[in-house]
């Protein structure tokens, strides 16, 4: 097979590649999607657990940029389920004629940058070797699962499943016993629904998360009028808040407000329901006490909820609320209420091995049918760095990455010119509404990629020093938040031997506003080869 030619190759079809090749043809760019996964959706294509649903309002979590998408498109709940996301996502691909240009069942083995042509050569699992001036990596910040190593794994007899990797047949659980393991936001969606099927299940936990009611609902014709009337505006509102989506911000501080008007928020923001919790108060990521009075405001709840005080006890996390991501969930507390739904408190005794008849623990031995992983993910590099990328001089990713990801503006690596990653570390990204992130991201590649080819130029690289100083400013931001004092993903503290580093940008506004000037200084920290 020889080698083909494309000015730009994408890897991944999800919400960021479909829109970077929509954007890439605007230009009268030859663009081609790589795409492990038999159809389009990413995220949307492999999570199909029981449950699984997004926790940004079905209202915000959509593509803006077409006016004529986002007026005719009805969603149907308030919160969208996977089923629901991948028809939409579905419906995208064919109204902008996106597959013609999308291979799908192929993996991106490697990518190297070949100095002498300023071109990179991909090569995939089916053997292409593609030549592209531009690499754009649309891999997803939660998209390589995260299967623990826990002896005896491969012998375990039963059936086996990550919420991350589903199978596209209804899984039955009818007459049962399941073992979840996990309880983070997989897991929290999913628990719900398998107890209503399974005979027995068993949740092991190894640290609880807070988590508050979606209150889902069929969304109100009334308020679906009323953001569609001003759509753009809406949208672009949004983009002036830090976490990019309508959460009602509260700009005053929980230390410098009463007692009562504090937990009349709390209140609120609960019945309310979902992410808003986290803009109940200015001051509730970067003040410990405030942060507490959120703490012990939901532990309350898990008390009220929860019939067994024991049991609400093991349910009710000690840590810093929002730091691991908050969940949002339908019936989760309430669930443990029924008969045949136990937890295994692991922090009191950890799983030891996992043997051909279900789970062991230091304590006692679970004999199930089916065990559920809902271990979460090897966040925002794991795609990535699976791929064997290489830049100027041949440096791997993998050795510039070594001590974390160091980038710049999440968008682009010192070295490795003409690649670009969506919603990368050191971006605001997992912090925010993706969906909206996304489309600030692939409007600034295409806008730079447009910039390169007017000014005659064959690549653009960013500079060490930028990148440095850009690293250097996500730590300090991340540094006055509390974010750093959990052993969250956004750290890579869930994935033995990963450094820790804290990963996103914290800050929508200022992070879109720092792009944006970068760009008004002529690519300020970015070098143009000709
Ligand atoms: P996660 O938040 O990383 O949760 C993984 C869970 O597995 C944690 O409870 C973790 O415990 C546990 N775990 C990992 N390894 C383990 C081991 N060896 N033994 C025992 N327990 C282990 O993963 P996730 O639930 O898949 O969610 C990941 C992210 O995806 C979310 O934070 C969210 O951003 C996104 N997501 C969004 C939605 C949505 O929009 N609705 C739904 C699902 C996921 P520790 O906490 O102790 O590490």
């Amino acid at each position: 097979m020889g080698t083909t030619q494309q000015d730009a190759i994408i890897v991944g079809a999800g919400f960021a590649g479909l829109y970077m090749l929509h954007r890439m043809r605007g230009l009268g760019l030859q663009a081609r999607i790589i795409e492990a996964g038999s159809g389009v959706g990413g995220t949307w294509f492999w999570n199909r657990y029981p449950g699984a649903r997004c926790d940004i309002e079905s209202m915000e979590y959509s593509y803006q940029f077409s006016e004529e998408l986002q007026q005719e498109w009805e969603w149907s709940e308030r919160y969208a389920t996977q089923p629901e996301i991948l028809k939409y996502i579905n419906t995208v691909a064919d109204r902008f004629d996106l597959r013609r240009d999308i291979q799908f069942e192929t993996r991106v083995n490697a990518a190297h940058f070949d100095e002498q042509s300023q071109r990179w050569l991909v090569s995939t699992d089916d053997g292409q070797q593609i030549s592209a001036q531009y690499v754009v990596m649309a891999t997803g910040c939660l998209s390589s699962a995260n299967m623990p190593e826990i002896d005896g794994i491969d012998t375990f007899a039963g059936e086996a499943y990550h919420t991350g990797q589903w199978p596209h047949e209804p899984v039955d659980f009818s007459g049962k016993r399941v073992a979840v393991i996990g309880t983070g936001s997989s897991a929290i969606q999913s628990i719900p629904l398998i107890a209503a099927q399974a005979q027995a299940l068993t949740v092991f936990q190894r640290s609880p998360n807070f988590s508050i009611p979606a209150h889902n609902q069929p969304l109100d014709p009334v308020y679906v009028k009323s953001i569609k009337d001003r759509y753009a505006e809406f949208r672009a509102e949004n983009k002036l808040t830090a976490f990019n989506a309508n959460f009602g911000y509260n700009e005053a501080n929980a230390l410098e407000v009463s007692e009562a008007e504090r937990n009349a928020e709390f209140e609120s923001r609960w019945a309310r329901g979902g992410l808003p919790f986290m803009a109940a108060f200015a001051d509730l990521l970067f003040d410990p006490k405030a942060n507490e009075y959120a703490g012990d405001f939901v532990r309350g709840k898990i008390q009220d909820m929860v019939k067994d005080p024991e049991l609400a006890q093991k349910l009710s996390p000690s840590s810093v609320v929002g730091c691991k991501r908050l969940c949002v969930d339908t019936n989760y507390y309430d669930t443990y209420n029924q008969e045949h739904v136990s937890l295994v408190d692991l922090r009191e005794s950890p799983i030891t091995s996992i043997n051909a008849s279900g789970i062991a623990t230091a304590d006692a031995q679970y004999d199930v049918d089916c065990i559920v992983y809902a271990t979460g993910f090897d966040a925002m590099t794991g795609a990535v760095m699976k791929i064997d990328i290489r830049g100027r001089e041949g440096q791997t990713l993998q050795s510039a990455w070594a001590e974390g990801p160091k980038t710049y503006l999440g968008l682009a690596v010192a070295g490795f010119p003409n690649l670009f990653t969506v919603t990368g570390p050191g971006s605001p990204s997992v912090l925010t509404n993706m969906l909206p992130s996304i489309e600030h991201h692939v409007n600034w590649i295409a806008d730079c990629i447009k910039y390169v080819n007017e000014q005659g130029a064959v690549s653009i690289d960013a500079q060490p020093d930028a990148q440095e100083a850009w690293v250097a400013h996500v730590n300090e931001v991340g540094n006055t938040s509390l974010y750093p004092n959990c052993n969250s993903w956004y750290l890579g503290a869930n994935v033995p031997g990963k450094p820790r580093v804290f990963m996103p940008y914290l800050g929508f506004a200022p992070y879109a506003e720092r792009c944006q000037e970068i760009v008004d200084n002529g690519y300020e920290g970015f070098a143009l080869s000709a």
